[in-house]
């Protein structure tokens, strides 16, 4: 069985939400196969989902679901 690569926990593969970053917003992929750790939650991803990822953001314009996002300021 693999183990975290930070705190030796156990890895288990999962299907996972991958919230990614463009200049421009935030997006939001659903059922990215990943590997995440039991112990402290690091997600490992494999090729193929970096890929997926990316090519999702290609197709973005055709996403079927748009999240609002609340935004809090620690100051103002
Ligand atoms: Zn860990």
């Amino acid at each position: 069985m693999k183990t975290c690569y930070f705190c030796k926990g156990p890895v288990h593969r999962r299907s996972i939400e991958y919230m990614g970053r463009k200049s421009n917003g935030y997006y939001l992929v659903k059922d990215v196969d990943a590997e995440v750790c039991d112990n402290c939650g690091e997600t490992y991803l494999g090729p193929e989902s970096v890929e997926l990822i990316d090519s999702a953001w290609e197709r973005i314009t055709e996403a079927q679901e748009h999240l609002q996002v609340p935004v809090v300021h620690s100051s103002d």
